[in-house]
């Protein structure tokens, strides 16, 4: 009797399985999501205890409202000097703010400096650079930024702008990867930029480029393009392939999840950071939410979490401590849950991506401390 139920039973369980394998392999990628669900996906809750840092961040002043909402919620900040003019403080009084905000708070306030181009036409510009390098990594500074300014703004004594290839910065490139420093770029404008403020993806690039008219490319028509920007980004990279790199915000290359594997595909010591440009990856979501999250899977040990946020002269502190909580929670909530969301910047209903525990650690926290080791000391 055993032995004819055996009998039976064998073949019913082979075709069993066969289907069962089949099933797998066409839903692979949503039961693989769906597993992460269960056990290994933070919820909204976990936001305020799971260890993080955001990697861009600005602080001009000795005021300590950012710092003081970090901490209340287990965050970390690298917190960038950056020479933009006139709007920041001098270079000078931006490195000497962040020394201080990085002596008194060395477990949470870490720091990059930067430098301005004044003298840009004088032939020791690349040496007094260096020399005052040396000042900020002794004092704690753990890398340079360089920002949109240069290709978009400074210009020589014969009227030429700039451009980040430009080899009178060679050797100041040298010299931060001799100190084993990271160099932070901020390069051009994301692609709205060179498009007329109607045909931009994202509410964020309408609001900013309305507002700064000065910096919206196509009302300059006579300015470098985009391509112009990326290319002279990617010509200083292909001459210094071995030195640490993160390009901010999406790498410029906001607009397309490829175009950003691409890059970090041909520059293996580059990161990017998502500052300012989640809502890029939002608007490709609602078209393709799978090939956004394939994208951050792939690259989960380039990425990073970074915020823009920033605490001036004029801060309003209470109006500073929601716009982070609420901002932290949005994208926090996009990366680690799957419901359906609306965000003022994206026009239309997205899915967030429920990314498992492993790669949001990552990205929020392990890819910084692998760049910036030892940077923010308990
Ligand atoms: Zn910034």
């Amino acid at each position: 009797m055993i032995f004819q139920f055996k009998r039976i039973l064998q073949p019913l369980i082979l075709v069993a399985l066969i289907v069962m394998q089949l099933g797998c392999t066409s839903k692979n990628e949503k039961q693989t999501e769906a597993s992460e669900t269960q056990d290994s996906c933070y919820t909204l809750s976990d936001f305020k205890f799971v260890p993080k840092i955001d990697v861009h961040a600005h602080i001009n002043v000795e005021g300590r409202i950012m710092i003081e909402q970090a901490k209340a919620y287990n965050f970390k900040l690298m917190v960038m000097a950056v020479d933009v003019v006139p709007e920041y403080p001098p270079m000078e009084e931006q490195i000497r703010v962040r020394i201080k905000h990085h002596k008194e708070n060395p477990d949470v306030f870490a720091f990059t400096t930067a430098f301005t181009l004044e003298g840009w036409d004088e032939p020791d510009w690349s040496d007094k650079v260096i020399e005052q390098l040396k000042r900020d990594f002794e004092n704690g500074a753990l890398g340079i930024k360089v920002w949109k300014n240069i290709g978009m703004g400074e210009k020589d004594k014969d009227g030429n702008l700039i451009m980040l290839d430009d080899p009178k910065f060679d050797p100041i490139f040298r010299f931060v990867k001799e100190q084993n420093k990271v160099v932070l770029s901020h390069a051009g404008e994301p692609k709205n930029c060179w498009l007329p403020i109607d045909e931009m993806t994202v509410n964020n690039d309408r609001e900013y480029f309305s507002e700064n008219p000065e910096y919206h490319m196509y009302l300059h028509p006579e300015m470098p393009s985009y391509e112009d920007q990326i290319n002279a980004r990617n010509n200083m990279l292909e001459k210094n392939k071995d030195m640490t790199f993160i390009a901010v915000h999406l790498a410029s290359l906001e607009w397309s999840v490829d175009e950003i594997a691409a890059f970090l595909d041909r520059f293996p010591n580059a990161s990017v950071d998502v500052a300012e440009r989640l809502s890029h990856l939002q608007v490709q979501s609602i078209k393709d939410r799978q090939k956004v999250r394939n994208f951050i899977i792939k690259y989960q040990d380039r990425v990073l979490y970074g915020t823009d946020f920033q605490e001036l002269e004029n801060t309003n502190p209470s109006e500073l401590k929601e716009g982070m909580l609420k901002t932290w929670m949005q994208d926090w909530k996009y990366l680690n849950t799957d419901e359906m969301m609306t965000a003022h910047q994206v026009n239309a209903e997205f899915q967030g991506l429920k990314l498992p525990k492993s790669v949001v650690d990552k990205i929020y926290r392990i890819n910084a401390q692998k760049i910036f080791p030892n940077a923010w000391e308990n």
